[in-house]
């Protein structure tokens, strides 16, 4: 693909792979090819990561900044609920401005009869769980929001106790990694960091 074709989005600050083409795509793999022309061509991708034998996955997006101005989008959760599909809705309606995506606001439409709530992430988490986002934009400014749903008691993570590690197995990536509660999602994303 000759990406310098490509058409890009509209005028926001943005230094990714397709605004800014490295001067060499030797050491591209042909994922990467095959992911950026996708975003050139549809606006976005999903991509997942499921680890079935070690506990709950993670999806997010690639492209939304570069495509729209729009913050990147997150969820985290069990391997059996569609992460992906959900991230896709969202996006599909904050394209449409049927939604708005802001730190702290209600997300209604996406998962049936739930809201959910959108936080910050913080950016430590950026290139240990989404490398494939932070290849692909370069450099900052890279703005990304985790969508947070609540337990069947309507309970978000910030409604429990502290320390609290299993509700609903979400990551809690609004939190600075050394203020997280321990368990999978640290040890995923920095080892043996902390504990
Ligand atoms: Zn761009």
């Amino acid at each position: 693909m000759d990406i310098s074709t490509q058409p890009t989005g509209p005028a926001h600050e943005c230094h990714c792979v397709l605004h800014e083409p490295p001067a060499s795509l030797a050491d591209w793999s042909a994922a990467d090819h095959r992911m950026v022309g996708d975003i050139a061509a549809s606006g976005w991708q999903v991509l997942r990561t499921d680890d079935a034998t070690a506990g709950p996955g993670w999806a997010f997006t690639v492209g939304l900044w570069h495509s729209y101005g729009l913050p990147e989008l997150t969820m985290s959760g069990p391997v059996d609920v569609d992460l992906d599909g959900w991230l896709d809705t969202a996006a599909r309606l904050a394209r449409r401005r049927l939604t708005t995506l802001r730190p702290d606001a209600p997300i209604t439409g996406v998962v049936d009869g739930v809201e959910l709530r959108a936080k910050a992430v913080h950016p430590a988490w950026y290139a240990p769980l989404f490398g494939a986002m932070t290849w692909f934009a370069q450099q900052p400014p890279l703005p990304m929001l985790q969508l947070v749903w609540p337990d069947a008691d309507r309970r978000y993570p910030w409604d429990l106790d502290a320390g609290v590690t299993d509700h609903t197995d979400q990551a809690q990536l609004w939190l600075a990694p050394e203020a997280h509660p321990e368990g999978v999602w640290r040890r995923r994303a920095f080892g043996s960091f902390g504990d």
